[in-house]
């Protein structure tokens, strides 16, 4: 073929719409694996989310720069029913010994065939009663503080060994009303839930605005510092033993509940935060719970809700009618 005719041929292919456009494809390719080491590659998956706070709401194929990146399935899978829904009961200094146990031996008929997980969390006193009437049931028992030091001169104090020694597997750890009443701060919420993972317990973590944080706007800070303060030094895989319970301290004991938008925002805001911290799957593996005045009457919204995975219950978990209520609205 003379140099003429080649030259003929490649104008020929570019007035030709198909071998343009065949021409067109094979260019696009070559220059698309030239830039592939420096872009951040494309992403195959989807993002079942629904949440407005920096969890990717993301469908299908799409474009993300820096290296060709699959993601694994239970990374994009935002299933709120692959979630354990757990319905813990924080009594705090309520009931003696034969009322607790009077509560118990009511619950225990009403938990038998919930699916959720239930734990009741007791004053230190009730433990052993709890432990022994609940042995053989689906109702797990926790305590509602544990010190950080594992002995030593610290009156009034119970440490996780002390607890776990008992056979106590659960612990609810920075309470508001921990926080408020006995000098409870951000950096002795992480000691505890530290030593409490470290023993081998799951810690139900509390976080949440006052009514102030929330009125200056500041919730998401306020919750933000919290979270990240608590999880501090912890690993991915210990962190998997941690519920996160969102009480805004103006909705606890006070019968003002937060509507199920405000609490499903600040829950999925939590959610987020643990993912910029550890990863996406570790995030949508939490369990989540909401708390403050959640009852009978108002819980079949809030955990319908996407990120809220059950709920920490105060006042109604007194009563074991109401509480099986919450238990069977998690289990559905
Ligand atoms: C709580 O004690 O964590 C709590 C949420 O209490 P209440 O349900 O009574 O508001």
């Amino acid at each position: 073929m003379k140099k003429w005719e080649v030259q003929d041929s490649v104008k020929n292919a570019f007035l030709n719409p198909a071998a343009a456009f065949a021409l067109g494809a094979f260019c696009g390719l070559a220059i698309g694996m030239l830039c592939m080491p420096f872009s951040k590659g494309i992403v195959i998956g989807s993002y079942n989310g629904s949440n407005n706070k920096g969890i990717p709401r993301r469908r299908g194929l799409y474009y993300r720069c820096r290296s060709i990146r699959i993601i694994r399935k239970e990374e994009f899978v935002m299933n709120k029913a692959l979630r354990k829904a757990i319905i813990a009961g924080n009594w705090k200094m309520n009931k003696n010994r034969k009322e607790a146990a009077e509560l118990i031996n009511a619950l225990k008929p009403i938990a038998a065939d919930k699916t959720c997980g239930v734990i009741i969390c007791v004053p230190f006193t009730n433990l052993e009663t709890a432990l022994s009437l609940t042995e053989g049931t689906n109702i797990e028992v926790g305590a509602e503080n544990v010190h950080f030091e594992k002995s030593g001169a610290f009156t009034g104090e119970i440490s996780a060994d002390m607890l776990t020694e008992m056979g106590v597997k659960y612990v609810i750890v920075g309470h508001s009303e921990r926080r408020q009443y006995f000098g409870e701060t951000d950096e002795t919420v992480n000691k505890r839930t530290t030593a409490a993972i470290e023993a081998g317990m799951t810690v139900i973590l509390c976080v949440g605005e006052t009514l102030a944080e929330r009125e200056l706007g500041i919730t998401e800070e306020v919750v933000a510092k919290q979270v990240k303060v608590a999880l501090h030094g912890l690993t991915a895989d210990q962190v998997k033993n941690i519920v996160i319970a969102y009480e805004p301290v103006w909705a606890i004991g006070t019968g003002k509940t937060a509507t199920a938008e405000q609490a499903e925002e600040v829950c999925a805001f939590i959610r987020a935060t643990v993912a910029s911290l550890y990863d996406q799957a570790i995030a949508n593996g939490m369990t989540i719970q909401y708390g403050g005045s959640m009852n009978e009457k108002n819980c079949a919204e809030l955990l319908a809700k996407e990120n809220i995975d059950g709920g920490l219950i105060g006042g109604a978990s007194l009563v074991a009618e109401k509480f099986g209520v919450l238990l069977a609205e998690a289990s559905k």
